[in-house]
């Protein structure tokens, strides 16, 4: 076997496809492959490879945080029961591994039946590891028809983020309405805290969206969608990939995209590195999911990630309505991809020069705020 993909979400079934697209005889390990994902899955479309399957496609997209902004860029949901399938070639094995060691020319992975296998490599695409004390997002959203959801969105809109607060909270943290459409005549709305550490409770963020919604005249239904994820997954030592590898982008919490668009090259640099054995293999692993620009990235964005905790939280809105005055492309660079060194800080500091001298001492000096 060349690769085993132990962790079956997104981000591993993008990179076993990717192995097996490439010749490469690949193992899934999962210990519910068959489950069905209930998240909603949404990109930016123009993040995600192309003939990437998706369910809707909204093309006139706002976010909502002293004034209105319009966004130009489209928002897609993901497909997920075509981004669930597996060529035939894979191997799928149902069960939860418990150890992997590493050698020279590969490694090894011991399941909890006690089944032991091998491969040139093992990438751990297991999902964020747990911990505690971590900064996390979390929603509570509710699904219904795009004509009750009218008030909200019309047809090919979705609103990313409105700042407007509910009328009712029983806490100070800001959360806002995320609005996209499902496809099928339906649309999801769902009242977000974009990060907090520990996440605001589920049951919060519940009664705040509604207390908006019946603000609006829309009424939740029981379909419903709950979250809660870290968004300041350290890197991991190992070999890995998706949130395992600290994928999850630490300002919007999004992975999906990077995934689909890393598993190619991930893919890519197994075959050349193959012939030179299990520890080549991994490095180059490591060196496609981690370039030196990414890591740099990575690090501008999680110093804006505890910027953004340590905010005051009746500054919040007005911190996103700068972001949303930046120029698209530095938007751009913020939200997406990972190599843009330069877009990066040029959009920190724009932010930084648009901000109220009260904003850019907290932008500077990150000191937590009392909640
Ligand atoms: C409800 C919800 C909505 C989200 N919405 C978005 C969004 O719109 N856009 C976005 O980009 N991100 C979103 N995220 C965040 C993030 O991108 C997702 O968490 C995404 O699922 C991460 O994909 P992944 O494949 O890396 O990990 P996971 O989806 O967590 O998959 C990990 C897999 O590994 C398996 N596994 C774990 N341990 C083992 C083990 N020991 N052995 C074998 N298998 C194991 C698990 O069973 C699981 O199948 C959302 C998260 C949630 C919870």
């Amino acid at each position: 076997m060349d690769v085993i993909v132990v962790g079956g979400g997104p981000a591993g079934r993008a990179l076993v496809r990717a192995c097996a697209d490439a010749g490469l005889s690949t193992t899934l390990v999962d210990p519910h492959p068959d489950r069905r994902w209930t998240a909603t899955y949404g990109a930016w479309a123009d993040e995600l490879p192309a003939g990437t399957p998706v369910l809707a496609t909204a093309t006139d997209v706002r976010a909502v945080a002293l004034r209105e902004h319009r966004i130009d860029r489209h928002y897609a949901v993901l497909d997920n029961l075509r981004l669930h399938e597996l060529p035939g070639s894979v191997t799928v094995v149902a069960g939860k591994a418990v150890r992997t060691a590493h050698g020279p020319h590969g490694s090894t992975v011991a399941l909890a039946d006690g089944t032991r296998l091998a491969a040139s490599v093992v990438v751990n695409a297991g999902g964020a590891p747990p911990r505690r004390r971590c900064a996390e997002q979390t929603a509570f959203g509710t699904v219904v028809s795009a004509e009750d959801a009218r008030a909200v969105v019309g047809p090919g809109e979705a609103v990313l983020m409105d700042w407007r607060q509910p009328p009712h909270a029983e806490q100070r943290w800001p959360t806002f309405l995320y609005a996209i459409p499902l496809g099928d005549d339906r649309v999801l709305l769902e009242e977000t805290s974009l990060a907090r550490r520990p996440g605001l409770p589920l049951r919060e963020l519940q009664l705040r969206l509604r207390s908006r919604l019946a603000a609006l005249g829309v009424r939740p239904t029981s379909a419903h969608e709950l979250v809660r994820f870290p968004v300041d997954v350290p890197r991991p030592r190992s070999v890995a990939f998706g949130a395992a590898a600290a994928l999850v982008h630490p300002a919007t919490g999004y992975s999906v995209a990077t995934s689909l668009r890393l598993a190619p090259e991930v893919a890519a640099a197994v075959v050349d590195a193959l012939p030179r054995g299990g520890e080549a293999v991994r490095a180059a692993i490591r060196d496609v999911v981690w370039s030196p620009s990414a890591k740099l990235v990575h690090l501008c964005r999680r110093r804006g990630l505890e910027a953004l905790l340590a905010f005051p939280p009746e500054r919040v809105p007005e911190f996103f309505d700068s972001f949303f005055r930046m120029p698209a492309h530095l938007q751009r660079a913020y939200l997406s991809g990972r190599d843009d060194v330069t877009g990066v800080y040029a959009a920190m500091g724009a932010l930084f020069l648009d901000s109220s001298w009260g904003m850019r001492r907290r932008l500077v000096l990150p000191v937590p705020s009392p909640r």
